[in-house]
């Protein structure tokens, strides 16, 4: 049986913490180094809900793609909702580590999940990363469909592919256009609208698009977006991590049991479609 400190170098070599952007905060939050480790919970967020259902596992860690604190505190009162997190995680003896940016440049990452899940072939980063010679490591994914398909058609493909949400799956562009290839990024991606043109790839799909700039991309290109909730599009990073901790498990005889959280924590829980004449 491994303990803390072991599990948490296997993570580490998958997601350096190194690699993790300037402002992100990953890593190990709480723990202790020597406690042993026999289940593991895989979660996009550290909520107190998600801290809840590690309890009643068992599990001995939580690996979560988001930040608990991603700026400094002084305080981790249990009058504080992520207090409360914190003192029900030490509580229970549940050691809570996060791969965020780490995760998303990896190889394979958090986009590479997404594009698994939406039976897309990829090709290679969006944003490369400078400091991988293979060229495989880097924000974002270029992907290939085979066969192309009509963008209504890949939207209906991506909302039954990612887990459901109250938000389904919106989408932009002529719905009758074909879509050959598309730029995939987990989370927020419309800081990368340049890097998808330069790409010319037919669609992109991220989360969080906002009215400015997918205007604007509109304006600029015929680039068909696609947004879907931040949660689901990051959600199949948590089954591809818990299945590359699996295999590092049975490679040195741990015996882990790992478990991947089905819990939606997207905000958003209620959705109403507009009727579908502008009321004059
Ligand atoms: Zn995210």
């Amino acid at each position: 049986m491994p303990v803390l400190s072991e599990v948490i170098a296997a993570l580490e070599a998958l997601w350096p913490p190194e690699r993790a952007e300037q402002w992100d905060a990953v890593g190990t939050v709480c723990g202790d180094p020597d406690a042993p480790v026999t289940r593991v919970l895989f979660a996009v967020d550290p909520v107190q809900e998600i801290v809840d259902e590690a309890v009643e596992l068992g599990a001995d860690l939580i690996v979560a793609h988001h930040p608990l604190y991603l700026r400094g505190t002084t305080t981790v009162s249990a009058g504080t909702f992520k207090g409360r997190v914190v003192h029900t995680l030490i509580k229970n003896d549940i050691a809570l580590h996060v791969a965020h940016t780490n995760a998303d440049s990896a190889d394979p990452g958090v986009s590479d999940a997404l594009a698994g899940a939406l039976d897309l072939r990829v090709v290679g980063p969006l944003v490369p990363d400078a400091s991988d010679p293979a060229g495989r490591r880097g924000l974002g994914r270029i992907c290939e469909l085979d066969p192309p398909v009509r963008l209504a058609e890949f939207a209906e493909r991506v909302a039954k592919r990612l887990p459901a949400t109250a938000q389904g799956v919106r989408a932009a562009g002529d719905p009758d256009r074909l879509i050959r290839t598309v730029a995939v990024c987990g989370g927020s991606g419309d800081s990368l609208f340049a890097e998808v043109r330069a790409a010319g790839v037919d669609a992109f799909v991220t989360a969080d698009l906002r009215h400015h700039p997918a205007s604007e991309a509109q304006q600029h290109s015929p680039l068909a977006l696609v947004d879907a909730a931040h949660w689901a599009t990051e959600w199949p990073w948590t089954e591809q991590a818990a299945a590359q901790l699996d295999e590092i498990s049975d490679r040195y005889g741990w015996g882990l049991r790992t478990h991947v959280s089905r819990t939606v924590t997207d905000p958003w829980t209620a959705h109403a479609a507009s009727s579908v004449t502008h009321h004059q």
